[in-house]
């Protein structure tokens, strides 16, 4: 296997993100969204993935919003991406670099009287007319008005607008509970969002886009759609929630593979304690191999006696504790230099990363998520 390996002269592990599966997931995603928009989530260096390539990648391929949780990404990556397309902040903090974002056209996401009175002043001090989406919270308990507080300060937003320091571009939400099939919190949502929707229009405000799916409301409450929707997990082949479908089920592919070179083989007798701790002894003479990747790599120390990876087609169980830099597995026949493949490949027993996560209870979304930046990535078809 070892040939097949991209040379990196500083790094023994890398993550393959797959342009075509990225692609086909794009339009898988558009396909379910039919009229409606597609937002594409690229917080968190888009699920570990690379914001700028997947941006890049998305706008390449006709999507014409992006999607970021904080301002500061916002502000990175809309520089890096040459401000193509529309960018929304999802959230900001009090002091956020609010006239930065107004220069750039970045738009923000209005969830706080605070954060009226913080973007009405950079609105004032640039001359920029603020485009934002306001957020109303009707289930999370996170972000957002209540429809109380929504009605009360309706008037102060409708001045805002009529002097022109803010556009009201769109009104969203979030779901809570969209992963179960059949959930009255899914209704009462989509009711309470109704009843914002009526507030906004009262006060002569249209509204051009309306979004509250994200990943598993769009797959499984499709009459949330509305005008945009916000996929971020099913662009990268995970699935929202592997106990209703998995992400091949639903017919999304994995865009991120992460491998590894063996830095080290041992023949060891039984009886062999291994790693830290010694939760793991051989009870048979066995062939182990170390694998250059630990939880500084984002690799969950939760798979320790728990997980396996793939070498040659073949499963190699983890052996004892995940330590921050490396792992040891049972590999048979294993020589320094072999790659192995610890989620993501395609074919018998190679673990999805919501595959792993179960082991180690989790989503597949932290696997991806938190894998370290030590761990370079390469673009791939
Ligand atoms: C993360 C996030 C999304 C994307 O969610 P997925 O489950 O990954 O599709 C959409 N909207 C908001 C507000 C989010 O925080």
């Amino acid at each position: 296997m070892a040939s097949n390996r991209i040379a990196d002269p500083h790094f023994p592990s890398r993550a393959l993100i797959s342009r075509n599966a990225f692609i086909h997931n794009l339009q898988r995603a558009r396909d379910l969204a039919g009229n409606a928009e597609v937002m594409a989530v690229i917080k968190a260096d888009a699920y570990g993935h690379g914001a700028k390539q997947i941006g890049t990648w998305a706008l390449d391929h006709g999507v014409d919003w992006l999607a970021v949780a904080q301002l500061g990404e916002a502000i990175e990556l809309r520089k890096a991406l040459a401000q193509r397309g529309r960018m929304l902040a999802l959230i900001a903090e009090p002091g956020a670099p609010f006239w930065e974002a107004l220069q750039l056209e970045i738009d923000l996401s209005l969830s706080a009287a605070w954060a009226l009175d913080e973007i009405a002043l950079a609105a004032t001090d640039t001359g920029c007319t603020a485009r934002v989406h306001i957020e109303v919270d009707t289930g999370m308990a996170r972000g957002g008005f209540s429809i109380a507080q929504l009605r009360e300060l309706m008037p102060v937003i409708a001045a805002s607008e009529k002097n022109g320091l803010i556009e009201v571009v769109g009104l969203w939400s979030h779901f809570a509970r969209a992963d179960e099939l059949d959930s009255p919190v899914t209704r009462q949502q989509v009711g309470l969002f109704e009843t914002a929707r009526q507030i906004v229009s009262d006060a002569g405000i249209e509204v051009q886009y309306l979004h509250i799916a994200a990943s598993s409301g769009l797959l499984w409450h499709p009459d949330t759609r509305y005008s945009m929707v916000r996929p971020g997990a099913i662009l990268y082949g995970i699935s929202p929630e592997p106990a209703n479908a998995s992400a091949e089920e639903l017919g999304f592919r994995p865009v991120m593979r992460l491998e590894a070179d063996l830095v080290s083989v041992r023949d060891v007798p039984a009886g062999t304690g291994v790693s830290y701790g010694h939760t793991a002894i051989t009870t048979t003479p066995t062939r182990l191999a170390t694998v250059p990747l630990g939880y500084a790599d984002g690799f969950p120390r939760h798979a320790s006696n728990r997980a396996h990876v793939m070498r040659n087609g073949s499963k190699c169980e983890i052996v004892g504790r995940i330590c921050m830099d490396q792992f040891v597995i049972a590999a048979p026949d294993a020589v320094p230099g072999d790659t192995v493949t610890i989620f993501g490949a395609t074919g018998d027993g190679y673990p999805t990363a919501d595959e792993l996560a179960k082991c180690c209870d989790t989503i597949g979304y932290e696997i991806v998520s938190r894998l370290g930046t030590r761990v370079p990535r390469y673009y791939v078809e």
